[in-house]
């Protein structure tokens, strides 16, 4: 059926976990929204490269020379993988999140940010400092509603510097926002963007220049590269204008005593500004693997087999009718191999834990860090837990106060949709 890609070889895939049953299954990891496995092509390139690991651009010595110019490369590549226009540069951090307390922290003083109450909590939270206003725009019912609530929001948003952070596919839905429609909105009325690609670097092509967007942020362990790496990437002129988001050795380019007892510091420019200490080279190296790894495979064949996929599962889900998968645009709307629902009847805890029990199916249940988007979603206004995963059980029969998020990419075999589907 996907004789254009066959699946792309990932870790774990012959992992056996015991049922209760007490016979033995591969696991079927379709929890990839939340960490996908890593390639068996990044895991290769990482051993092949850890003997040669040395201290990155202090070392005088051959290995340090080495590991500097294989950082300096993995740097070029993301930006390749990004089609980032000439001027913009790559931050290695530590995930998303990190990219985006990164970008909060170098903001001019007075900048309004607007973010949809929809968003993930990582994209959600970090505008929340002093010196910053944040404006949060209601959940919109289609893509065309989500660019007139930002418009009529920027056309009454007084002067100033402004920023909108979206998401280029939810973490909920896997609805794909329209991020070159809202970035044109936004630089017509003086706003920068921000694009959250956690969601949709990992099955789309996100092209800086083609969408317009002036900074993205991702996480490596999302991208099949489960070494702890993030990356912001975008302008440089608010982030070589601004003070170190981390202080300390690389960020500076001199330091000397003054005259009043303290220190005068030369920041540095450009990446190194922001990335004091020691950085993680051998998780920006697998982040760079990824990429290569993603680019070559084509992301046309990535998308048509996962595509082919998506519809296999919404045909699945769409015969049992107790099954009500969740959404914001209809059901025609495109989105990438990430979907949640509820099961009428049953709470949504112990549908995870019993896909996971007699399947070794692992799918994750909760609020999936969204909790305005999933109680939109569920109609519902209870009190979220305090955390990420579930609230208290609620009874079978009762209004679902949580959701089940299957999620799959480019590892994913045809077997574990119909595990999947088998057991639902
Ligand atoms: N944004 C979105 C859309 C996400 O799905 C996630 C992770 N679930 C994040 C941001 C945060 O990513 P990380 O945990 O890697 O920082």
């Amino acid at each position: 059926a996907h004789a254009d890609c066959a699946p792309l070889p990932v870790l774990g895939q012959t992992v056996e976990v015991p049922l209760v049953s007490g016979e033995k299954v591969t696991y079927a990891a379709l929890d990839y929204a939340a960490s996908a496995p890593a390639l068996q092509r990044v895991w290769d390139d990482v051993a092949a490269y850890a003997p040669y690991y040395g201290s990155v651009h202090r070392g005088a010595g051959y290995l340090s020379q080495l590991s500097t110019d294989l950082f300096e490369q993995s740097r070029r590549t993301v930006a390749d993988f990004l089609d980032l226009p000439e001027g913009h540069q790559v931050v290695f951090t530590r995930s998303t999140t990190d990219s985006l307390n990164l970008l909060a922290a170098v903001l001019p003083a007075g900048t309004r940010v607007l973010a949809f109450e929809t968003e993930h909590h990582a994209s959600l939270l970090p505008w929340r400092r002093d010196g910053l206003t944040t404006t949060y725009l209601p959940a919109p019912r289609s893509p065309r509603q989500a660019v007139e609530t930002l418009v009529t929001a920027l056309q009454t948003a007084p002067e100033g510097p402004k920023l909108l952070c979206v998401t280029g596919a939810s973490n909920v839905t896997g609805e794909i926002w329209p991020i070159a429609e809202l970035t044109e909105a936004a630089h017509r009325h003086g706003a920068r963007v921000v694009l959250d690609a956690a969601q949709l670097a990992p099955h789309q092509r996100v092209s800086v220049r083609e969408l317009g967007v002036d900074w993205v942020a991702f996480s490596g362990h999302k991208l099949y590269a489960p070494f702890g790496a993030g990356v912001l990437a975008g302008r440089s002129d608010w982030l070589d204008a601004a003070e170190p988001y981390l202080a300390g050795g690389g960020a500076s380019r001199t330091v000397a005593r003054d005259d009043d007892g303290g220190v005068t510091v030369e920041w540095n420019s450009g990446p190194a500004r922001h990335e004091a200490g020691s950085p993680n080279v051998i998780g920006a190296y697998a982040v760079a693997s990824a990429c290569r790894a993603l680019a070559e495979a084509g992301f046309e064949a990535l998308e048509a087999r996962e595509q082919q996929l998506l519809a296999r599962l919404r045909a699945g889900l769409a015969e049992v009718p107790e099954v009500q998968v969740l959404g914001l645009f209809g059901d025609a709307h495109p989105t990438v191999g990430v979907l949640s629902f509820v099961v009428r009847g049953w709470n949504s805890s112990h549908f995870a834990a019993a896909l996971s029990a007699e399947y070794g199916i692992g799918v994750r249940d909760g609020l999936f860090c969204a909790h305005p988007l999933v109680r939109t979603l569920l109609g519902g206004t209870e009190d979220a837990p305090s955390e990420c995963g579930a609230p208290e059980p609620s009874l079978p029969g009762e209004r679902s106060l949580n959701a089940i998020r299957v999620s799959f990419g480019a590892g994913t075999p045809d077997e574990h949709i119909e595990r999947f589907l088998g057991a639902v």
